[in-house]
């Protein structure tokens, strides 16, 4: 699997990076975690803007969500070819209401569904393109998901937003690159259920034995190295910080 950081600043986007989107792509097929502010324009540095296979939405913040307004525009007004098909699309339930009233003015009130073909997210596991895919509910204050990847014997996760939850243990499990937020900063915003800091996603990748540690979602207002350094603190395995256009063949 080939795994691209399209953004990767947390909750808003940074002057370097987009917010959350990452693309993981394996036999030529394109699967995008998250679209957050930003990410559309990145993705046009990757990929081009109609090459998407599937979407997987973690959860509905706008910093994980909002530019799939824009994308709406792109598939259903495009220029050449006429509108696109429906593309699959899975996400908590509500995406379709929660895209639509941030649109604001679609046609009508199903206009979202004829380029994103919504289907509803759970914990479970499924084959998605080439993929085994297993999704798990995590702890965050609005629904929300992690996802675990796997492809001819390989295997990535990606936390999403979350606080320490046992859901996020069992879809790290041994993986060999753990995509992992850490989003706080240990002895400072130990706020429990919403995010972890350095050291907990540290702690995590190293109760999983993940092969290798990438911390994502840091804020524009967060020491990244300070977490980097928390994380190492208590994970013996490599680890480095998300940067935007990073690549990682897994
Ligand atoms: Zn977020
Ligand atoms: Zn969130």
């Amino acid at each position: 699997m080939k795994l691209t950081v399209v953004g990767c600043s947390g909750s808003f986007p940074s002057a370097e990076s987009a917010c959350s989107s990452y693309l993981v792509e394996a036999d030529g097929f394109r699967l995008l975690l998250d679209m957050g502010n930003g990410a559309l324009g990145e993705l046009q540095r990757h990929i081009g803007l109609y090459d998407l296979d599937a979407i997987f939405l973690s959860h509905l913040h706008a910093d994980h969500c909002i530019d799939m307004c824009g994308y709406f525009v792109a598939r259903y007004y495009r220029h050449e070819g006429g509108r696109c098909d429906a593309l699959p699309v899975y996400a908590p339930e509500g995406a379709e209401q929660r895209l639509t009233t941030a649109y604001a003015d679609t046609p009508s009130p199903s206009s979202m569904s004829e380029v994103f073909d919504f289907r509803t997210l759970g914990s479970g596991t499924f084959e998605l393109g080439p993929f085994t895919v297993r999704t798990e509910k995590v702890c965050h204050p609005v629904e929300a998901y992690g996802i675990r990847v796997e492809h001819g014997g390989r295997s990535l996760a990606y936390s999403g937003d979350t606080g320490v939850c046992a859901e996020l243990d069992a879809l790290a499990d041994g993986v060999d690159l753990f995509l992992c937020e850490a989003s706080f900063t240990h002895g400072k915003e130990d706020i429990p259920e919403l995010h972890l800091n350095g050291r907990e996603a540290g702690a995590a990748a190293e109760r999983a034995r993940a092969g290798r540690l990438v911390l994502t979602h840091i804020p524009p207002w967060t020491d990244g190295e300070r977490n980097l350094a928390d994380a190492r603190a208590v994970y013996g395995g490599p680890s480095e910080l998300a940067r935007a256009g990073a690549v990682y063949e897994v």
